[in-house]
């Protein structure tokens, strides 16, 4: 490639041989059809090759497309563009009076890349964000468009595909009313005594949770509950209320998150944890996460506590998140109730990745599957144990891109055969 593209971390290169920003929807379908091998890149916030097509492919970037965000008031839904981030589309929804149920942590992810990845906030009845896609339109190998529906039996693989069958063009969204949420920020609550029953208390205390931690002591820093306020008020015995406003890792300034002690405000301006108006155009991180039936939760709190002080010195921050089960075969959320354990690095490869792998081992008979877009060690005829529709993802994936135009390297490994 004549520019060098990075991912946001800056810890990969992508080795395409070319990076094209078609302008209309026409010049995309042929640049397809022309191609041998491509792979969308989305914003770039993955941590691992998952959009690297090689070095005989091409990197497909959607921003020189229309930034369209469609609301069907009527409907209640939104036909997104396959480019569009998240903050751009709750700010499109919202003008409407509408909302999409949940959010990550960032709001600058672009949708397809979020979906196709399973990206996740946190929510006992949440599930993630590929939940409310009700449609999926692709540019498949030979250029023609595809679309794929709920209700359809291949509707299954469609969402979460991680780039596999074809470009995202567009993706169709159910919404709801807006609504409003607070957030309440706790701080030290004790691992003891955090059995099963009271971890799911804890977890459905609030609309969404998420535990922090940096594991320098047994136990969680920081609990951070999202509160609709057409929900009841929590009550949250179980740790103090924060007396300052807070950033997940410790010492970083709290001004780029988002409203805190209680101020309501707009859905999509409290459920990520950080501010769309703070665009951080690089970080100095890595991160992993793992996924977990989650009666297995406390189980891989006492695993992580016990290897605290391997983890510790390259964490920045720990972050524990529920998820529901969904339906999408590729999803780390399929059909089981989730627990969450997200890890912030810092951004030192040679350092993270033994820490990592000693981190897959202690999750070792816990059925982790590890956040596709994340740093993970996993190996192959793991990965595919623990996908049981992962046949029906290959079949579907051999149907509309018999060619293997959108399969990499990384798509392969996981696929296998
Ligand atoms: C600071 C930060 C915070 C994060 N917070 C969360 C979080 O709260 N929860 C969580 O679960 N994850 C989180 N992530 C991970 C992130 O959501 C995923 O890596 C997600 O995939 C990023 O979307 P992207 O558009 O940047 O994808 P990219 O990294 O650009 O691409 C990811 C995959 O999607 C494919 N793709 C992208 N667009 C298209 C398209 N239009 N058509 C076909 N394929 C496409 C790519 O080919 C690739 O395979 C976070 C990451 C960062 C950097």
């Amino acid at each position: 490639m004549t520019e060098t593209v990075t991912n946001w971390a800056g810890n990969i290169t992508y080795t395409a041989k070319e990076l094209r920003r078609p302008r209309s929807l026409d010049a995309l379908r042929s640049l397809v059809a022309d191609g041998a091998r491509v792979r969308v890149l989305g914003s770039g916030h993955s941590f691992n090759v998952i959009a690297d097509p090689g070095p005989d492919g091409v990197l497909l970037s959607l921003d020189a497309l229309p930034p369209t965000a469609d609301v069907d008031t009527a409907a209640r839904t939104v036909r997104v563009a396959g480019g569009v981030r998240y903050a751009e589309l709750a700010r499109a929804v919202h003008a409407h009076g509408l909302a999409l149920p949940n959010m990550a942590s960032l709001p600058h992810i672009s949708v397809a890349g979020s979906v196709a990845t399973g990206t996740h906030g946190s929510g006992v009845g949440n599930g993630p964000l590929a939940a409310p896609v009700r449609a999926v339109e692709l540019v498949t190998g030979d250029g023609t468009t595809v679309t794929v529906e709920r209700g359809e039996e291949r509707f299954g693989g469609a969402v979460t595909a991680l780039g596999a069958l074809g470009v995202v063009t567009a993706l169709t969204l159910d919404l709801e009313p807006a609504y409003e949420v607070e957030q309440h920020v706790f701080t030290e609550l004790p691992l003891t005594g955090l059995d099963p029953a009271a971890f799911e208390t804890v977890m459905s205390a609030a609309y969404s949770v998420s535990l922090f931690t940096d594991w320098r002591e047994p136990g969680f820093r920081q609990v951070w509950l999202k509160r609709r306020t057409d929900q009841p008020l929590p009550d949250f015995p179980f740790a103090a209320p924060a007396t300052e406003k807070m950033h997940p890792v410790p010492g970083m300034p709290a001004v780029n998150c988002t409203e805190q002690f209680g101020a309501p405000g707009p859905w999509h301006e409290r459920l990520p944890h950080f501010r769309a108006e703070f665009t951080p155009s690089s970080g100095a991180e890595l991160q992993s996460e793992y996924l977990l039936p989650r009666r297995y939760a406390v189980d891989m709190l006492t695993a992580l506590d016990g290897i605290r002080d391997t983890v510790a010195p390259v964490l920045q921050t720990c972050e524990i998140r529920a998820v529901a089960a969904d339906g999408q075969w590729l999803s780390p959320a399929y059909g089981r109730d989730t627990v969450a354990a997200h890890f912030t690095w810092i951004e030192d490869t040679a350092a993270v990745l033994p820490v990592v792998r000693r981190l897959e081992a202690a999750l070792d008979g816990f059925e982790a599957r590890p956040h596709w877009g994340k740093v993970f060690t996993t190996p192959a005829h793991v990965l595919r144990e623990r996908y049981p529709r992962l046949d029906d993802f290959r079949a579907l994936a051999a149907e509309l891109d018999p060619a293997g135009k959108f399969a990499n390297a990384f798509v392969r490994d996981v696929l296998g055969g």
